[in-house]
């Protein structure tokens, strides 16, 4: 299959005074179009720096990033920002919206900033998302008149009007309860199948992690492994113990494949 993102031996650093912090080392990674990713590690491991560089809002320190087809380390500024703009949608964990536009305006405004479509095409297309979404009939509330599930059912309409190859989620589920959590990413993953979109989020909660096709889990800046999680329900009837007992991921048993990346 297709590959929308590669990394070739990445590495980030972050230079503080005197000493450089080493954020990513050495990380190789491709993602199949159409596919639905966890980056899965603990706070600190390198995950938002590993959106970041793919998302193209910071570039990495050596090796290569090439995202839907172009090497970005070829790229001007201008070519970036275009990059980002048609081919990237982003979710954050803080949902990111305007609070003075209602929520109309809030998905609306991807569209404005591309000047492709005319007012009646955004409109609809606008209004389309936001079905899929569930959250039509709250289109001309302000974001602050809604709960935290329902911002982030708009965020995840704003990252997909544009139509975008690859939608990058930056622990989109960390401010909300773990039930409301785990809708939001059965949300994303009905988008991911009806609108085809790769999805590549980042979480350290075991169980919304599960819900993804391709777990990678990533440690210190170190991408340790990639494997498919398996069945869902399983992972949801892991006992407490248990649960602690494989912290780290979730149960092997339930791996369908496991493959070294
Ligand atoms: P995560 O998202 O998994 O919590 P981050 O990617 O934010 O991890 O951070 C990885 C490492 O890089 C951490 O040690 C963090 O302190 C460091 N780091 C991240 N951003 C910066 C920055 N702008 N300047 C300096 N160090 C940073
Ligand atoms: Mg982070």
């Amino acid at each position: 299959m297709e590959n929308v993102v590669s990394l070739v031996n990445v590495n980030k650093n972050y230079v503080l005074g005197k000493t450089t912090v080493s954020a990513l080392q050495n990380v190789s990674l491709s993602v199949a179009r159409g596919d639905f990713i966890s980056i899965a590690g603990p706070s600190g491991s390198g995950k938002t720096t590993l959106l970041n560089l793919i998302g193209c809002v910071d570039i990495a320190t050596s090796g290569q990033v090439i995202i839907n087809g172009n090497d970005t380390h070829d790229l001007k500024d201008r070519q970036l920002t275009d990059l980002r703009l048609n081919t990237i949608g982003f979710i954050f964990q803080s949902f990111n919206l305007v609070s003075v536009l209602s929520v109309f305006q809030n998905v609306e405004f991807p569209l404005l900033l591309q000047q492709k479509l005319s007012a009646e095409e955004r409109k609809s297309r606008v209004m389309e998302l936001l079905r899929k979404v569930g959250i039509e009939n709250h289109a001309k509330h302000r974001p602050n008149e809604l709960s935290g599930g329902q911002r982030q059912r708009v965020a995840i309409a704003r990252a997909l009007v544009t139509r975008p190859a690859i939608i990058l989620a930056d622990e989109p589920t960390a401010n909300l309860d773990s039930k409301t959590g785990e809708t939001i990413i059965d949300l994303m993953k009905e988008m991911n199948q009806i609108e085809k979109t790769t999805f590549i989020f980042s979480t350290h909660d075991q169980r919304v992690m599960s819900h993804a096709d391709t777990i990678i889990n990533i440690a210190d800046g170190r991408i340790l492994e990639s494997y498919k999680p398996g069945k869902i329900k399983s992972i949801k009837n892991i006992s407490p113990k248990s649960k602690s007992a494989k912290k780290s991921r979730p149960q092997s048993s339930t791996k369908l494949a496991k493959k070294k990346i």
